[in-house]
């Protein structure tokens, strides 16, 4: 269903216009490295007219499967929105003032013909991805050298931590 959710003024004037959307696991699509799977996310939004601005309601809340950046372990973690976006007429500003405001407060936008909710929200959840996943503070992560994970134990690597004085320990290690 390739439905517009285009919402516009007009609409806006007959009342608020709310749009509810839950995204499957692996619905919506990112290429960031480490992400495994976004989802299942549950999303609202509400729009209202107040004066010339259009002010938007937005939350979500679900979770995202990640990589462990260290491990490579599957790392699934909450997340979560609850903002207030404000959007003005493009036609208010001069093209100086716009380039200003949109620098310092990415909670403000801006709409010509409407706003297109789907597509904001979609936006927002991709936004919200965190960029980076540790399965757990300080995991030790996998061996550079033999792969092994290092959250299983130590490897028996000669040359772990470039230190000779452990390798007869990892010899040790590798005999027993
Ligand atoms: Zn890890
Ligand atoms: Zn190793």
């Amino acid at each position: 269903m390739a439905a517009s959710t285009l919402i516009t003024v007009e609409d806006l004037a007959r009342g608020p216009v709310r749009l509810d959307r839950v995204y499957a696991r692996g619905e919506l699509e990112a290429r960031d490295p480490g992400l495994e799977a976004i989802g299942p996310i549950e999303a609202h939004a509400e729009a209202r007219l107040a004066g010339p601005e259009v002010r938007i309601h937005l939350r979500f809340s679900g979770q995202v499967e990640l990589i462990c950046a260290r491990c490579l372990a599957l790392v699934v973690q909450p997340m979560a929105e609850d903002a207030n976006l404000v959007y003005h007429p493009a036609s208010e500003l001069a093209p100086v003032q716009e380039m200003e405001i949109h620098a310092a407060d990415s909670e403000v936008g801006f709409f010509a013909r409407g706003i297109e909710m789907e597509e904001l929200l979609r936006e927002r959840v991709l936004l919200a991805l965190p960029m980076r996943a540790l399965c757990r503070e300080g995991c030790p992560g996998l061996c550079p050298r033999c792969g092994q994970n290092l959250n299983d134990g130590p490897c028996a690597c000669p040359d772990r931590g470039r230190d000779a004085r452990w390798q007869p320990l990892a010899e040790y290690r590798a005999r027993h």
